[in-house]
């Protein structure tokens, strides 16, 4: 059988072609893996050829991963919608949370950060399309919430995250932008924000053109996912 590169070697090249395009340097992306729905095996076999980001929508499946995998030195980001009940764990066993947007929600991740670990790394997610349906704080919002995420002790606020509604007319470029646009108007005051996590499968290519520094692939690199 002859090789065929696989998806995750294929996906690194055409995140360093779009670095190049835009002026960037590779190094400045990061290919956050998610997989939600794969299995612990799928992540094994992934982490074989030297992927450490793994983003998780659903706890519970994360924490049983996460025994799974524990030899192994992962990273773990939590990107899914949380609920208030979950924060414990979450604050216990991510490196990263995304999908901040409330203050309620970060107070408690910051409570119940355990001591003896570094800050945990988070990221506001904002509505960038400002829908009504969606989670996000609206964008006029996210200075403010920035400000009190900011000022908590076990947390540190590493930049923004959106999920744009697909807008197959400009592969969401105007939403990257004002996500970036936003960034950068909050470095004026914090200028230690250092991450934009945008892009997905569909549109990563475009998101590092506006300067995403972390793209979040699923489909791209695992295939259609299973029903759950
Ligand atoms: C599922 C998911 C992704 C990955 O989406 P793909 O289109 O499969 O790449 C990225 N970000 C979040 C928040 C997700 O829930």
């Amino acid at each position: 059988m002859p090789e065929t590169a696989s998806p995750l070697i294929t996906l690194r090249q055409d995140i360093a072609s779009a670095c190049q395009q835009a002026g960037r340097d590779p190094d400045s992306v990061t290919l956050l893996a998610v997989s939600k729905t794969r299995t612990a095996g799928e992540l094994a076999a992934l982490a074989d050829q030297g992927q450490h980001d793994f983003g998780e929508n659903y706890l519970q499946e994360a924490l049983d991963k996460m025994e799974a995998l524990a030899q192994r030195d992962l990273v773990w980001h939590f990107i899914g919608p949380i609920q208030s009940n979950k924060t414990r764990d979450i604050a216990a066993r991510f490196d990263w949370v995304h999908s901040v947007d409330r203050l309620k929600i970060a107070r408690r991740l910051s409570e119940q950060r355990p001591a003896g670990l570094s800050p945990l790394n988070v990221c506001i997610q904002v509505n960038v399309d400002d829908e009504d349906s969606k989670s996000g704080v609206p964008l006029a919002d996210v200075a403010a919430l920035a400000e009190e995420v900011a000022a908590l002790p076990n947390l540190t606020l590493r930049g923004l995250m959106a999920i744009p509604r697909a807008d197959s007319n400009d592969s969401n470029r105007g939403a990257f932008r004002r996500l970036a646009m936003t960034l950068s108007q909050l470095r004026n005051t914090m200028p230690a924000l250092d991450t934009l996590s945008m892009g997905m499968s569909a549109d990563f290519a475009v998101a590092i053109e506006e300067g995403a520094t972390v793209v979040r692939l699923g489909t791209a690199l695992f295939g259609p996912r299973p029903a759950r």
